[in-house]
This record gives structure tokens, C-alpha cells and sequence, in this order.
């Protein structure tokens, strides 16, 4: 019989490590220390090899969560022997799925179509495939010339992610796999603020992909309103850098309206993937003029005597737009 048969999600998890890693090892180039004044392109010549690996994983990535589609429908079709050599036979021994050739290229996307419903993923999956291996066949019989850009890179890495596993996987993987890390410790030397690394990678990659690119990857419209995270934002706390100064929260917004309506009252955060309810009042700041924000959040419910009714202390709203305190409500003091 045949022993050790992988399940859907072992070749899953391994195809999202291999872009993920990918992704990894690029982000790490760009947001390296490095001396003043040296140029980007120079730095990226040097690490052309970071990029060259990139291809060979993404290409790994691809075939890995083409089998784990296979695999649902049965990982034997995924064998590449004829069934005339399989060790199934009673009496025949056993034989480890390991150690059999399974499928990859054209005839592994051919059993991916056959085992998916049809429309089922865009049309222009196969190009980007295509694009993909002819990239990494050149690498990997050493047929050099064609240069590319770490931003090319990215995009394969998004756009895989987005044909295969839809909208938000890339992000939730880069989430998982790479921030929810168990030596990961919060209050280290230079981060107080754990949160701070996930806005670096959406302002990195929006920075370098474009707000348009990257809307792609996202279920959220990242060209609607943003407002700041009620947690994130507001969390108290700072960034202390390597040069001991000290950054107050970081000020990027990726809090959106959800849904994104005008009447909304629900709020979604990116970066900590929590929502919020939220009022749909204008700002009224306790200092300065109002900003233009109409969407305000109870920061910190007021206390009230249970017995008399007597409010101790007001409730405690801030505006999302601009993070300012808001006026008190008056109204709501208590008669006896
Ligand atoms: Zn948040
Ligand atoms: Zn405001």
C-alpha cells in the first residue's frame, strides 16, 4: 500500500512559506540598515541573487498550491508513475508517497483545471504561470540577460497569492507567517510598539507598488477614506529607534469603513484586524477648529452611579480623523 499520502493543506502551508519567504528576503533588502547616500540600485545589484531565489520560490510556491487543489480531489493524481509500477497490490509492500515522482508543469496544470469548477479563477492565471516559469527556467539553466526589478518581483508575489487564494491571503499569510512569531517579544530594545512592522510593510509596499497595484491584493478599497485604528493608533504606544529617538505611534491611517458606506458604522483595521463600532458624528475637538471627520469612536465609557444615576465621569469620544478628544456631551448629566 501506499503510505505517508500528503492532505491538501501540507502542500498549502509549504507553498505559502515559499512566497512568503520570498517576499521575506525583498522586504529585508529594502528595509536594511545601511550608510547615507548609497542608491537603491546599487544595493539591489549587489542582492541580485535575493531576487533571483525569489523566482525559484515563487515558481515552487505556484506548483505547491496547484497540488494542494489536486490533493482535495485525491493526491493520487498527483503520481506521476504509470499504475502498472504502484506498490497497491495485497501483498505488494509498502511504498511511501515521498519517495514516488509526482507531476509539475503542463501536466500539472492540466489536473489543476480538471479538478477546479471552471471560471473559477481568472483567465489570466496562466500567463502569469507562464511568465513565472520562463523567468525560473532561465535562472535555473543559468540562461541569464533578462533583468528584473524588485518591484516585478512583488507583483508576482501579490498577484500569486491573489489568482490562487484570492484578495487578503497575501497580507493575512505575511500576518501569520511572519509577524505572530514566537520569538517575537514586544518591548525589545528598539520596538515597544509590536504593531509598528505591519504599518512598515503596508507603507513599504504601497510606497513602492503604488495605492493602484496594491488595491488588487486587498478586499478593502485602499483608495476609499482611512481613518486611524481606535487600538493601533491610540495603543500609547511609541517607536524607539536604534538613535534613541522616540516616534509617537506611527501615523499612516489603514482603518477603513466597513462596509464602506456613507452611513457606515463599523470600522476595520488592517493592521490588527479588528473592528470597531463608531458613530457617525462631525468632530467637535475639545482644543482647535473641528476637522472635516464624521466618524468618532467611544474611547472610554463614563461611569455612572448605579443607584442615584449620577454620571462620575462623561464618556470619552475621539475622532478617527484627526485623533483629537471630542467635547462632552453635557446633556447627559443626571438629575436626582
Ligand atoms: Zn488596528
Ligand atoms: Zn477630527
Amino acid at each position: 500500500m501506499l503510505t505517508a499520502i500528503p492532505n491538501p493543506d501540507d502542500y498549502k502551508n509549504v507553498g505559502i512559506e515559499c512566497l512568503v519567504q520570498a517576499y521575506k528576503s525583498i522586504f529585508s533588502v529594502d528595509n536594511g540598515e545601511m550608510r547615507h547616500g548609497v542608491e537603491r540600485g546599487q544595493i539591489w545589484k549587489y542582492n541580485e541573487i535575493v531576487l533571483r531565489t525569489s523566482i525559484v520560490l515563487i515558481h515552487q510556491g505556484i506548483e505547491l498550491l496547484l497540488k494542494s487543489e489536486v490533493a482535495k480531489k485525491s493526491p493520487l493524481l498527483l503520481i506521476d508513475q504509470r499504475r502498472g509500477e504502484w506498490k497497491t497490490l495485497p501483498n505488494s509492500g509498502d511504498e511511501s508517497f515521498t519517495d514516488l515522482y509526482t507531476i509539475g508543469g503542463n501536466d500539472l496544470l492540466r489536473t489543476f483545471y480538471a479538478c477546479i469548477p471552471a471560471n473559477s479563477i481568472s483567465e489570466d492565471f496562466i500567463t502569469h504561470f507562464e511568465d513565472v516559469r520562463v523567468k525560473r527556467n532561465k535562472i535555473v539553466h543559468s540562461i541569464g540577460g533578462e533583468e528584473i526589478s524588485p518591484e516585478d518581483v512583488l507583483k508576482l508575489i501579490l498577484w500569486t497569492f491573489t489568482f490562487l487564494l484570492g484578495p487578503d491571503s497575501f497580507w493575512e499569510s505575511v500576518l501569520d507567517k511572519f509577524y505572530n512569531h514566537p520569538g517575537h517579544e514586544v518591548g525589545d530594545e528598539e520596538l515597544e510598539f509590536e504593531e509598528i512592522q505591519q504599518y512598515i510593510h503596508l507603507v513599504y509596499l504601497e510606497g513602492i507598488l503604488g495605492k493602484g497595484e496594491l488595491n488588487n491584493h486587498f478586499k478593502v478599497d485602499l483608495k476609499a477614506r482611512r481613518y486611524y485604528c481606535p487600538t493601533c493608533t491610540a495603543g500609547g504606544g511609541v517607536l524607539v529607534k536604534g538613535d534613541d529617538s522616540v516616534e509617537e505611534y506611527p501615523s499612516g491611517k489603514w482603518a477603513f469603513l466597513s462596509p464602506n458606506a456613507p452611513d457606515s458604522t463599523g470600522l476595520e483595521c488592517l493592521v490588527c484586524r479588528e473592528s470597531f463600532d463608531i458613530e457617525r458624528k462631525d468632530c467637535n475637538p475639545t482644543e482647535g477648529e473641528p476637522c472635516k471627520g464624521n466618524v468618532i469612536y467611544l474611547d472610554e465609557p463614563g461611569e455612572t452611579d448605579e443607584d442615584t444615576g449620577e454620571v462620575y465621569e462623561e464618556d470619552s469620544f475621539i475622532c478617527l480623523t484627526c485623533m483629537r478628544d471630542q467635547h462632552k456631551d453635557k446633556h447627559q448629566v443626571a438629575i436626582e
